[in-house]
């Protein structure tokens, strides 16, 4: 195909920035090495197939489902190549008659930071530098300063400390999301479940997501994520826990590939005290209706008319 004026706005804005940086990797490397494999920083050893087919693919929403299965296939083989180990990417989608919500009970949270760790151990984040979907604030007891709280408290105090109580903060999955209406590309959405995702390949890592988003909820990789061998979950969601790459953002995607199949989110399996509760907002046994119909509870920055599905409360 010969690309003109004419032709080029029909690929999208974001093909027509990623065909220039393309032309010229595949020209400079494809006359470098004469083959048809080509070694990228950042890819691994990719072929040049694989490459050409990374490059036409469509915004996850107009994929077929064969094209979705090529894309995952695309992956496979480029996670194998770059971390030696084999990656599933699987593509699980909304449960029928499912929105998911979720809880924090802040009189049961102690500050440990153990959410923290779970989530970056199941959701493959860089480990250096550290990129954390969940920030626990610090706080004086009888404050609610959101501003002023302390997110960087030392991991080696002990806690609670004296005088303090602690509020985890990730992203709130609104109903009425303000980073889905900033995005210029529509590279994120939110899902029938009510899940807020990215679709990784389309997003152009403009961050104007992150400037709209108010609950500090979008995390940018401005460096090659760091992502040890050792520590790579191979159990991943196209959409969720896949590995990302510089340049892209990224956010918690209520764990996807695992609350789609029924299983709780890592931060919730990871908490020690039992602060958190998740699940079918539209189930009317479920844990999170008895909370949310029982208990006092309170949501942050109501005032923006987010609508938040992430609601906190003490006993
Ligand atoms: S950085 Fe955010 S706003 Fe920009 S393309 Fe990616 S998802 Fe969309
Ligand atoms: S729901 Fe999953 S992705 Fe979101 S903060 Fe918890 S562990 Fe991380």
């Amino acid at each position: 195909m010969k690309f003109t004026n004419n032709n080029l706005p029909d690929l999208g804005r974001r093909k027509a920035i990623r065909l220039v940086g393309m032309g010229a990797a595949v020209g400079m490397g494809a006359l470098a090495s004469g083959s048809s494999s080509l070694a990228t920083p950042n890819m691994g050893n990719v072929s040049l197939a694989d490459q050409v087919g990374s490059f036409f693919q469509d915004h996850y929403k107009r994929m077929s489902p064969e094209e979705i299965q090529e894309a995952i296939e695309r992956l496979e083989r480029k996670y194998k190549s770059k971390y030696q180990v084999e990656v599933k990417v699987g593509d699980p989608k909304p449960l029928p008659d499912v929105l998911f919500g979720y809880a924090l009970n802040i009189s049961k949270c102690q500050g440990y930071r153990e959410c923290v760790k779970g989530c970056t151990a199941e959701n493959n984040q860089s480990k250096d530098p550290n990129l954390e979907y969940i920030r626990v604030l610090e706080m004086d007891r009888g404050q609610m300063n959101l501003e002023t709280a302390d997110p960087y408290y030392p991991s080696t105090e002990e806690v609670p400390k004296p005088g303090k109580f602690y509020l985890p903060i990730q992203c709130h999955h609104c109903e009425n999301p303000p980073c889905v209406k900033a995005c210029p590309v529509k590279a994120t959405w939110k899902e029938p479940d009510g899940i807020v995702v990215i679709d990784y390949n389309w997003c152009i890592g403009c961050r104007m997501c992150a400037n709209a988003c108010p609950y500090w909820a979008r995390k940018f990789n401005w460096t090659e994520p760091n992502l040890p061998v050792d520590t790579v979950n191979t159990q991943t969601g196209y959409l969720s826990n896949r590995p990302r790459e510089k340049g892209v953002m990224e956010k918690c995607t209520f764990c996807a590939q695992r609350s789609r199949e029924g299983r709780m989110p890592a931060c919730q399996e990871a908490c020690p005290t039992g602060a958190r509760v998740f699940g079918n907002l539209l189930d009317p046994d479920s844990e999170i209706r008895y909370v949310l119909e029982n208990k006092n509870v309170f949501r942050l920055k109501e005032e923006l008319n987010t609508e938040p599905k992430f609601w906190y409360y003490s006993d």
